[in-house]
């Protein structure tokens, strides 16, 4: 506890849920400094064995990882290690490294690291500049074989020590997640990296509470301070005083408090005081997430986000890998929907298999959707898997950021041909198959009541329709204060399509995270969303308040709220109408 100096409180985004506390344990992941030295002519050929037998070293100790992560994760889980494992075999790393040290007679050590410069200066220019998943991979690689070279330490060591620690690092790799020991390491701070960052999906799936894109966090802190890091909300503090200490034992304890609920509240429909019955969904990035979600009382899955076969691979997913991904979690559901988004590639998410030119303005972009037309191949192979999925489940197809009916009409396209190709080969399948659209942008929103004639069904990304329709970056936390799901073109967009569904008699559900936050999942079945796709560790906790409020109440509050000037006035009234509701679901606190 500090009494003294005032405590620093930052704010970036929920990694992964839960609240803990700890000693920071900073991570120092610098390349380290290689020494200028040259080799006579007689010892090139023990430099170049020495390179390969640090090659060897890192395969096996990669190789360790990924069985390691299969055996706790699963094993489409693991091959988030492949791309690494291949470069230790890439001729541009292992010729060019092997040419300086022959013609140039560098130490195997300074001419890897030179190449590794070379490659990385090439690949970040010719390369999609969000190709930040195989950066990522190229520094950890170098890092992992430079510290062999030079005889350093594990940079991602943490010692043997039995006290609990808070990692704090710049940013973190999928390896040194999927290996830690959730009762050593207890949360996870970074100065960088999103919700959607390979580590963060894994450390969600671990259930190791983090917060990300701190900004500043390495520097603003020091081995063994107290910090207090909630990855519900992304809130961190260093160095908490006394109310700050009070502020998270009663946060801990009302967390803790949902969790002995959660086996009898799991059965529980979402049934509200007024008798309206609500269904929760879920929204899940790894398949391995379906059947702990289920236990938690999900009736169905709102978003399963299938990047995670995409991004940090170096080939285009096969069909069976995704076949059987995809087949896991629709049989963990037998009797709710499951709605898998196809592939939601641009903005921060670019494959490097489709080497793509750079954009200027990613996010306005190659994205979502429109990535389609050009890569017929790579949603082929997709659709084919969803189709063979679907005979063992209520399986939906849902497709981001659609403007324009055409666009679903392409999928619909595409989805004939993929039929017609199993047909051909014999391969059951589902003929009959629901194509739903993403409402995403304000485009999309305004253009919803077309948009419901093409589509079978609309859910609303609240992450992307908020950072579209106010123009505020959703991974800028610098922006954090603007992000404003309360700003009344959202809550108008939002009426309007609840209304437009209602109108044509097509379901609307909402996924993102208002869904998951209780005064945005208020806010949503107030504005006539009654389908919503949550955080799946937020279910009890929904659940709960579903069951405590009254959609009537509700409903007059939302009304009030379209009327409001200005978000902020929107969102004190409507806090302020509903405080009752959510005193009684969250006693302790939210
Ligand atoms: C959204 O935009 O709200 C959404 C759910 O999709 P993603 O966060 O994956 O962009
Ligand atoms: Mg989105």
């Amino acid at each position: 506890m500090n009494d003294t100096a005032a405590p620093v409180v930052l704010k970036g985004f929920s990694a992964s849920e839960g609240i803990a506390r700890g000693p920071v344990h900073r991570i120092d992941r610098d390349v380290p400094e290689v020494p200028r030295v040259t080799v006579p002519p007689e010892g090139g050929a023990r430099e170049l064995e020495r390179f390969r037998r640090a090659r060897a070293r890192a395969r096996q100790e990669l190789e360790g990882i990924k069985r390691q992560t299969a055996a706790r994760l699963g094993p489409i889980e693991a091959r988030i290690f492949d791309p690494q494992i291949l470069m230790l075999d890439d001729p541009e790393v292992v010729e060019g490294t092997r040419r300086y040290i022959s013609e140039n007679r560098l130490t195997a050590a300074r001419a890897f690291d030179w190449r590794m410069l070379e490659l990385k200066d090439r690949w970040s220019r010719t390369s999609h500049p969000m190709v930040l998943d195989r950066l990522n991979d190229l520094d950890d690689l170098k890092v992992r074989i430079l510290g062999r070279l030079l005889g350093l330490p594990d940079p991602w060591g943490i010692g043997d020590g039995e006290h609990e620690i808070v990692a704090v690092a710049k940013d973190l790799t999928p390896s040194f997640v999927a290996l830690l020991d959730p009762s050593r390491v207890v949360a996870l701070a970074t100065d960088r990296g999103t919700r959607t960052s390979h580590w963060a999906i894994l450390a969600r799936s671990l259930e190791v509470p983090a917060a990300a894109g701190l900004g500043d966090v390495t520097d603003r802190t020091a081995d063994g301070q107290a910090i207090i890091v909630d990855g519900w909300s992304g809130r961190v503090v260093i160095g908490p005083d006394a109310g700050e200490e009070e502020r998270f034992e009663r946060r801990r304890a009302a967390i803790r408090g949902w969790g002995h609920e959660t086996p009898a509240m799991a059965r529980e429909e979402a049934v509200t005081l007024d008798r309206q019955a609500i269904t929760l969904r879920v929204n899940l990035d790894l398949p391995g997430e379906a059947a702990r979600a289920r236990a938690l009382g999900a009736r169905g899955v709102g978003l399963f986000r299938t990047e995670f076969l995409v991004v940090g691979r170096s080939t285009v997913p096969e069909e069976e890998e995704q076949y059987r991904a995809y087949r896991e979690v629709a049989e963990a559901f037998p009797s709710h929907p499951v709605l898998i988004r196809t592939f939601d590639l641009g903005g921060d998410k670019f494959p490097v298999f489709l080497r793509t030119p750079a954009e200027d303005n990613p996010f306005l972009g190659r994205r979502g959707v429109r990535v389609c037309p050009d890569e017929p191949e790579l949603f082929l192979i997709q659709l084919r898997a969803m189709l063979r999925a679907a005979v063992h489940g209520d399986l939906r197809i849902m497709v981001p950021l659609v403007n324009t009916g055409t666009e679903i009409e392409t999928v619909r396209e595409l989805l004939a041909m993929a039929q017609d190709h199993l047909e051909s080969e014999d391969l059951p399948f589902e003929r009959s198959i629901e194509v739903g659209a993403m409402i995403e942008t304000p485009a999309a929103a305004l253009a919803a009541p077309g948009l419901a004639t093409h589509a079978d069904f609309l859910s609303i990304g609240t992450n992307d329709l908020v950072q579209y329709t106010l123009a505020v970056d959703r991974t800028n936390t610098r922006l954090a204060h603007l992000f404003d799901p309360f700003h009344p073109a959202v809550l108008r967009q939002i009426s309007l399509v609840a209304e437009a569904g209602r109108a044509a008699g097509v379901e609307v559900s909402a996924c993102g995270e208002m869904a998951t936050r209780p005064l945005g999942v208020l806010l949503l079945l107030g504005l006539g969303v009654d389908v919503l796709s949550v955080a799946w560790r937020s279910l009890p906790g929904i659940g709960r308040m579903v069951r405590n409020c009254r959609l009537d109440e509700i409903r007059a509050a939302a009304a009030a709220a379209l009327e409001a000037p200005t978000g902020a006035e929107a969102k004190r009234h409507f806090a302020a109408s509903l405080q009752p509701t959510l005193e009684r679901s969250f006693p302790r606190g939210t």
